[in-house]
């Protein structure tokens, strides 16, 4: 299984470059590690992604509006969010294969081991025993009983060691839950050291005028500091959201698993303020309302699922993650946070300014508690591209005549697809081509098109699979006579004969993202 995951995910990367979504950065000079570059359709497929995001969150909702911060932001802001004494991560080397990981991470996949063995246990005995009480069994069996103790206590420990920055009581976990290296197969472990994630660099000309300033590790930093800008020039009122998409910078200590984790990436944030006391109702509301986003993608609702953070970071008082089932398994995918009113009062406190909200109603000022959503855009993409990803084996002779070879097919959502339809002509000669040319130029108002005359059909047919087109229009000898065109859907294969003055009806719903809106 590991195996089928290892090459699903190779073939994604290998597919990825060979067709224009995403290339290693600077590949000429042997690339960057954990930086990567978006290419003609990956830049079109990231752009419907974020369209999907922003008019959800903005347009769908009549009390957020989105900004567009600075990366670079006075350094203070990053003392006062906490992340220049706590953006940390754990890190610990094997001294055999010298490779580096995360220690809580480690700590994390072995204590996911003992309750794969429990769900084994579970599994056995639903399958041998009738009537079988899983709540009995937990409680009872005894080796379940002792792995779930184990757990437990690893997970107390850990929790204690990350809350207390207590580094050798977390090499002592790993060390306890007999973590071995997947790569040397052995247990020989440096000492855990503290990392700081964040990237910083200089501002200014002149040598000693210069200051170091960071690249922000977060989007939500430039959203607290405006809540007031916004909120005075808007006028709106609590509860309301600020969105934002932009880039950040975290200097990961493992960057592997290709785009999943990067160290220059994008985020899609939304901060929702609310009023103190109120922040439980607004944090369910919103894991109920992401989770409903992804969803609606039709990628399949099996493939996501919560999972309750129990190590808070120290500004939320509740969080989780949307996780999803990435080739690599279940890893998250959005984090859904309830913040307090950290950030804003750590703020004032470092800037000597104030940041509070005058609620009309109750006639008194308050610092607002926020409730995050943070979704990584580089994480959805991949979300998307690994479970769009398909190999077929077609039958000898598939619909509408195409030759019968296996096909690679992207069976991207239409709505976020990079290109809507592919306009190809039978052949270039006979009229053919002007004609496809003004159906092209009629359609590129509504659609993104791809125009294309090389190669014979079935070839055109493949190409247009592999990049998830979900629809190709040949334009052939008839088309000349009746004003008629094949339309060919990328998933069933199934051609149609359609009037070209129907060719905009017949698409524009299916591959609308106004359509996925109205389904959330
Ligand atoms: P992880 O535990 O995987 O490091 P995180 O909990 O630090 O992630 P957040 O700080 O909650 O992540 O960031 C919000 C979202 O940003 C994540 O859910 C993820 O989709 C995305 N993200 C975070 N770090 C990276 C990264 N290095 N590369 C790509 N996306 C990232």
């Amino acid at each position: 299984m590991a195996n089928q995951e290892d090459n699903l995910l190779k073939n994604i990367i290998s597919h990825s470059k060979e067709y224009g979504f995403i290339f290693p950065s600077s590949e000429i000079y042997d690339g960057l590690s954990a930086v990567y570059d978006y290419g003609q359709n990956g830049a079109e497929l990231k752009n419907n992604i974020k369209e999907y995001w922003w008019k959800f969150m903005t347009m769908m909702h009549d009390n957020i509006v989105g900004i567009d911060s600075a990366i670079f932001m006075h350094p203070t802001i990053w003392k006062a969010s906490g992340h220049v004494d706590a953006f940390n991560d754990p890190m610990v080397d094997n001294k055999d294969s010298k490779k580096r990981y995360r220690a809580d991470v480690l700590a994390e996949d072995a204590i996911a081991k003992i309750q794969d063995k429990i769900d084994k246990e579970v599994e056995k005995a639903a399958k041998r025993f009738e009537n079988f009480d899983k709540a009995m069994f937990l409680a009872t069996n005894g080796r379940v009983v002792e792995y779930q103790k184990k757990i437990d206590e690893a997970n107390a420990r850990l929790k204690d060691s990350m809350n207390s920055s207590n580094m050798e009581a977390l090499k002592q976990l790993i060390i306890d839950l007999e973590v071995a290296d997947p790569i040397s197969g052995t247990k020989n472990w440096t000492d855990v050291r503290q990392f700081n994630l964040m990237f910083s660099t200089e501002m200014g000309s002149v040598a000693e005028d210069t200051n170091k300033i960071y690249l922000r590790p977060e989007t939500a930093q430039g959203i607290f500091v405006n809540f007031l800008n916004v909120q005075k020039t808007s006028r709106l009122k609590i509860p309301f959201g600020i969105a934002q998409i932009g880039k950040a910078f975290r200097n990961e200590i493992v960057a592997r698993q290709f785009i999943f984790r990067m160290r220059e990436f994008e985020q899609m944030e939304m901060q929702f303020f609310v009023k103190p006391g109120e922040e439980m109702k607004w944090y369910e509301f919103w894991k109920e309302k992401r989770m409903r986003w992804h969803q609606t993608l039709g990628l399949g609702s099996e493939n996501y699922r919560f999972h309750d953070h129990l190590n808070l970071a120290h500004y939320a008082n509740a969080a989780c993650d949307i996780q999803f089932n990435f080739p690599m398994g279940f890893k998250e995918l959005e984090g859904i946070h309830s913040r307090t009113d950290f950030d804003l009062k750590s703020h004032e406190k470092f800037s000597g300014k104030k940041l509070q909200y005058f609620d009309a109603e109750d006639n008194q000022n308050y610092i607002p508690y926020v409730v995050e959503t943070s979704v990584g855009l580089d994480r959805m993409f991949l979300s998307i591209l690994s479970k769009a990803y398909t190999e077929e084996k077609l039958p000898a002779r598939p619909a509408g005549g195409e030759d019968g070879s296996d096909r690679v097919v992207l069976r991207i959502p239409p709505a976020l697809a990079p290109h809507k339809v592919a306009i190809l002509p039978l052949m270039k000669k006979d009229g053919l081509a002007e004609k496809a040319e003004a159906i092209f130029n009629d359609l590129k108002f509504d659609f993104r098109c791809f125009y294309e005359d090389k190669d014979n059909i079935g070839k055109r047919y493949r190409r247009m699979d592999a990049i998830g087109t979900p629809y190709c229009i040949t334009i052939d000898h008839q088309t000349l006579q009746d004003d008629t065109v094949t339309i060919r859907d990328r998933d069933t294969m199934k051609q149609e004969r359609t009037s070209i003055s129907n060719l905009k009806s017949k698409i524009r719903d299916s591959v609308s993202i106004a359509t996925l809106l109205k389904q959330i």
